[in-house]
């Protein structure tokens, strides 16, 4: 019988969770990186059901990972606000998001991380996850492997999560979208939120967000929800509002941050929406990169202690600007989305610099956050035997957009 594979740690799914692990691994500790393995089901490139906005904060976490945005983008400069009252808030925000298509942006994160060292197998899906004495038994379509240690990038839906961390179903959101072709020859620098249906009863919001689709202006829009069950039927019906005579619409669940919620067990860590997401927005791209250097730090402290039991990392995220952010949010979709959503709307429209402090707060940027910290870069030796690099992180913050 041949032997099965074993490995020190496997990482389930490639997205910006998976990715964003492998690449902060590999700033921090390359010998471990060196012994990793990305799997993903898809091969890549790969669609993901994602409007694609990227906030400025998302740009300093690729920079901190020595990454720029190699992929067409749609950059936003206004945004409109329909938030009840009698007429949109305009909000002008240079360079208040960037809008790309998953397809190109997962691909580049992915290939960045395979030419930096880490091993990425593409087309296999993991089956089923267990526990085998100190190893994690994974059943793959390629056949099993064994990992000392697995992170859960696999999103939403995630079967590590379910098998291994946590059974319980959590708080999952739903969004629906499709792509709607614009008749003009550039994309549009501004996009939309639409809060109009809360009084109503809707748990959420609709979007419009320029893009560009194989170099195409197109608005992408869709429809944001709390309520996993797509609200019986009104997503749809408020969707077909804005993408009228389009054809293909695209849903997929969001798992949100909760904080009661566990991140990880002996062996096992989760990132991105396998850990749970902005329950605001619905946001998760700048989050699944944040969940990476936390997983990142984590797997490299326990590997040196030879403990991976890793007993500490859903306080520590629960303790991080990351954790903070997401129960903010978390008490803001209660509070826009629940029974005084009308006083806090009136809340939302009463002063403009409030309107752009929780615009800068939520990109990530300005006074409000705290600077990204650049991870610690484990010296390395070169092809001629010299070391290079520093142990110590350097500590600096780009200038995206700061007003
Ligand atoms: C309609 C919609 C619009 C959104 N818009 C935005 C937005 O504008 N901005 C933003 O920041 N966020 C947005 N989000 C959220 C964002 O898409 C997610 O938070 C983000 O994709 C999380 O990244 P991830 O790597 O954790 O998971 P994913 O991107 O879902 O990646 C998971 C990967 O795991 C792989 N996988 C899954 N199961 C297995 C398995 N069993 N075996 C092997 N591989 C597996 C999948 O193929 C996939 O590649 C939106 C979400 C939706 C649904």
């Amino acid at each position: 019988m041949p032997a099965i594979e074993r490995r020190d740690l496997v990482i389930v799914g490639g997205g910006p969770g998976g990715s964003g692990t492998a690449l902060a691994l590999e700033r921090i500790a390359p010998e471990l990186a060196a012994r990793t393995l990305v799997l993903d089901r898809a091969d890549f490139p790969r669609d993901k059901t994602c409007a694609g906005g990227l906030i400025p904060h998302t740009l300093e976490l690729l920079e901190s990972l020595d990454l720029s945005l190699d992929v067409p983008s749609v950059r936003v400069d206004h945004a409109r606000v329909e938030a009840g009252g009698s007429e949109a808030l305009a909000i002008p925000s240079p360079g208040c998001c960037w809008v790309i298509r998953r397809r190109e942006f997962d691909a580049m994160l992915l290939a960045a991380a395979r030419a930096r060292g880490v091993e990425v197998r593409t087309g296999v899906a993991v089956r089923d996850a267990s526990r085998s004495g100190e190893w994690i038994r994974l059943e793959t379509t390629a056949g099993p492997l064994e990992a000392r240690a697995v992170v859960g990038a696999d999103g939403s839906g995630s079967l590590v999560r379910r098998r291994l961390v946590d059974a319980d179903e959590g708080w999952i959101a739903r969004a629906v979208m499709s792509d709607v072709p614009i008749d003009a020859p550039a994309a549009p620098d501004v996009y939309e939120f639409d809060f109009r249906d809360v009084p109503d009863g809707l748990a959420g919001y609709a979007w419009s967000f320029p893009c560009l689709i194989e170099g195409r202006p197109h608005w992408n829009v869709g429809v944001y929800s709390l309520r996993r069950g797509g609200e019986g039927g009104r997503l749809g019906r408020l969707l077909e509002k804005r993408a009228e005579g389009v054809a293909e619409r695209k849903a997929h669940p969001i798992r949100l941050y909760d904080e009661g919620r566990p991140l990880a067990a002996p062996g096992v860590l989760l990132v991105g929406d396998a850990g749970g997401v902005d329950p605001l927005l619905g946001e998760g791209i700048s989050f699944a990169l944040e969940y990476g250097r936390h997983a990142a730090l984590t797997l490299r402290d326990a590997f040196a202690a030879g403990d991976l039991r890793f007993p500490d990392y859903t306080a520590r995220i629960a303790g991080s600007p990351l954790g903070k952010k997401l129960r903010r949010l978390a008490m803001g979709a209660r509070l826009f989305y629940g029974p005084k959503s009308a006083f806090w709307f009136r809340v939302a429209r009463f002063s403009r610099t409030a309107q752009r402090i929780g615009m800068n707060w939520y990109n990530g940027v300005g006074l409000w956050n705290p600077p990204v910290v650049a991870l610690p870069r484990a010296e390395r030796t070169s092809v001629d035997g010299s070391r290079y690099g520093t142990a110590e992180p350097d500590h600096w913050r780009t200038t995206w957009q700061r007003q």
